[in-house]
């Protein structure tokens, strides 16, 4: 915990800065009564033992109103902290998500889902929790300090001794928060891998059902449970055994304190007053201790969360995707790869010098056999990936000179297997185009020859699809994806045929919707079965990364035996 973290916090407190101001306001307050206070009640005490009845009055009364005071101002306290913890959670946790969705996807792709999710579900509201409560104990220890200040004007043996009891309890509750720190991070790296495996298995959920391997995929999330609970068990002990120590050395202490006040008084070094009063004040002494050791708890809780989340909102963990400066409205349709080199790891070419054009509303195909790098293409042309070498340019601009909207509003993409949200269908197109009307969308559905199918649904288009489309078959998804790409209207549509094979009915439905398009859109298809592309422009033929032959599917079957031979085997 340093000042450099609490600047960066202080960004995320937008729409709470005067819940601040109020909270430090209330602390000073705070802060001044745990001065006050004590001072005032050590004179009562002496006032009374030596009789003098009206000074203690008055001194009651101002403590009654100073304890009054404070109550007020607690309530505040409590009620500001509330309001800017739940605003820096809420901002904090924007940001994050924010800043996942523009980690490149080569990024992604290397860790666990888990790591995002511990990180935007508990490590951002652990950094305001944890925040707060620093804040709180700062307030806390700042006020007993009041206690040491009382025990310094009333005997000075008593303060040294309080400041000895301070420094020993200082140092082993560091040892204990050291040691807990590094358990701590051990039982969030685990949490992660844990909650990576559950969303699997909830995503995976019918494939475990259909391999019947419920009884494997739990011994596996016990396992993780298990590793879980270790490392929570070892964080435990340290806490246990420290805080017995911890008890041990104040008990230690009251007992000494015991014999110097025995010692002082034979002495006459103290007085008897002040030697209840010094007595009373042992367990807020003690308790500014307790402060000192929730502040370093904390302050290292807090440095954990805190480097967990910003490493992501930084960059320092996962490199962002980088977009150019040039903006263009509405692309021709014009895309052509040159020379482009690409490979998901170092020195393994998917995409080797891979060279190709295609022209506005033209429907070309990529054909080929599976892992050839046909869907890798798509990968590129929409930035998901950024080449090795050579270049992409649309309509004669570099893709790494075009800004992201210029990019990403001009292309839809359908996948293999669409992500469909869980939510209702009309919702699902509106993604597309906020703004779109009920008939814009049915529109989109006709042509995407999906609103038959909707229209029988109990509630329509408002009927709730599940969490990824769960109630759809892997063709409508890809039809209500088209959809989507209808209502977005943009020049370049890429699709990726289902590799799994569809029943004819389906088959010729989608490819009815991709013929739908013909002509008015920049179509690219990956395509899985040749007879869905022999009607395009052009195929080009993908080969180990490359493209080896080009053509009509007339041409290609006159002079390609390569596609001979993948048009035999209707597969590709
Ligand atoms: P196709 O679409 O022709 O079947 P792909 O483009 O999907 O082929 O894959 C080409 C190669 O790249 C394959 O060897 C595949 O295993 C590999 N590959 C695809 N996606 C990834 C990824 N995200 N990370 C690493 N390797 C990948």
């Amino acid at each position: 915990m340093s000042f450099k973290h609490i600047k960066k916090l202080f960004k995320y407190l937008d729409g709470c800065k005067r819940f601040v101001v109020g909270y430090i306001i209330v602390a000073l307050i705070e802060a001044i009564l745990g001065v006050v206070i004590p001072i005032f009640s050590a004179k009562r005490l002496v006032y009374l033992t030596d009789s003098l009845m009206n000074q203690l009055l008055l001194a009651s009364i101002i403590v009654a109103l100073l304890n009054l005071i404070q109550i007020i101002s607690n309530c505040f306290k409590s009620l500001f902290y509330k309001r800017i913890n739940l605003c820096s959670t809420i901002n904090i946790q924007n940001e994050l998500a924010r800043q996942i969705l523009l980690v490149e996807t080569s990024e992604v792709d290397k860790v666990s889902s888990g790591l995002f999710i511990e990180r935007l579900a508990n490590d951002t509201s652990e950094i305001s929790n944890v925040f707060m409560e620093m804040s709180y104990w700062t307030s806390y220890f700042l006020s007993n300090i009041g206690v040491l200040v009382a025990l310094f004007i009333l005997n000075k043996y008593f303060f040294i001794f309080g400041l000895i009891e301070a420094i020993c309890s200082f140092f082993v509750t560091r040892q204990r928060v050291e040691k807990q720190t590094i358990f701590n991070k051990g039982i969030k790296a685990k949490k992660e891998v844990k909650s990576g495996l559950i969303t699997e298995v909830i995503h995976g959920i019918r494939d475990i059902k259909v391999l019947n391997a419920a009884n494997s995929i739990l011994d596996e999330i016990k396992h993780k449970i298990t590793d879980v609970a270790d490392e929570e068990r070892k964080y435990q002990k340290v806490y246990i055994s420290y805080s017995a120590l911890e008890s041990v050395i104040k008990e230690l202490f009251d007992f000494i304190f015991i014999i110097l006040g025995i010692y002082l008084f034979k002495n006459e070094l103290v007085t008897i007053p002040i030697l209840i009063i010094a007595y009373n004040y042992q367990p807020r002494v003690k308790r500014t201790l307790l402060a000192v050791a929730e502040l370093l708890d904390y302050g290292k809780r807090f440095g954990v969360a805190f480097d967990r989340v910003f490493e992501i909102i930084d960059g320092d963990k996962f490199k962002k995707e980088t977009f150019g400066s040039v903006h263009v409205n509405k692309l021709e349709g014009n895309i052509e790869f040159r020379n482009v080199s690409f490979g998901y790891e170092k020195n393994k070419k998917v995409i080797d010098k891979m060279n190709f054009k295609v022209k506005p509303n033209e429907k070309v195909a990529f054909v080929g056999q599976s892992g050839a790098g046909k869907s890798t293409i798509f990968g590129l042309i929409s930035k998901l990936y950024n080449i090795n070498s050579g270049d992409i340019l649309f309509d004669g601009i570099s893709i790494n000179d075009l800004d992201c909207d210029s990019l990403r509003n001009n292309m839809s993409i359908i996948t293999q297997d669409p992500y469909i949200f869980n939510f209702s269908i009309k919702e699902n197109l509106l993604i597309a185009k906020k703004n779109a009307t009920m008939k814009e969308i049915r529109e989109a559905c006709k042509m995407a020859c999906i609103d038959d199918f909707i229209m029988k649904l109990p509630h329509k288009y408002n009927t709730n699809i599940g969490e990824n489309g769960v109630i759809l078959s892997g063709g409508q998804k890809q039809r209500i994806a088209i959809a989507r790409a209808l209502l977005m209207k943009t020049e370049i549509i890429l699709f990726d045929e289902a590799t799994s094979a569809l029943d004819n009915k389906t088959q010729k439905e989608i490819s009815k919707a991709i013929d739908n398009l013909k002509g008015e859109y920049t179509i690219l298809i990956v395509a899985h079965r040749l007879s869905t592309v022999i009607d395009c422009d052009r195929i080009y033929v993908v080969n180990d990364g490359k493209i080896t032959d080009a053509g009509t599917h007339e041409e290609l079957i006159k002079k390609s035996k390569y596609y001979v031979s993948l048009y035999k085997n209707e597969e590709c």
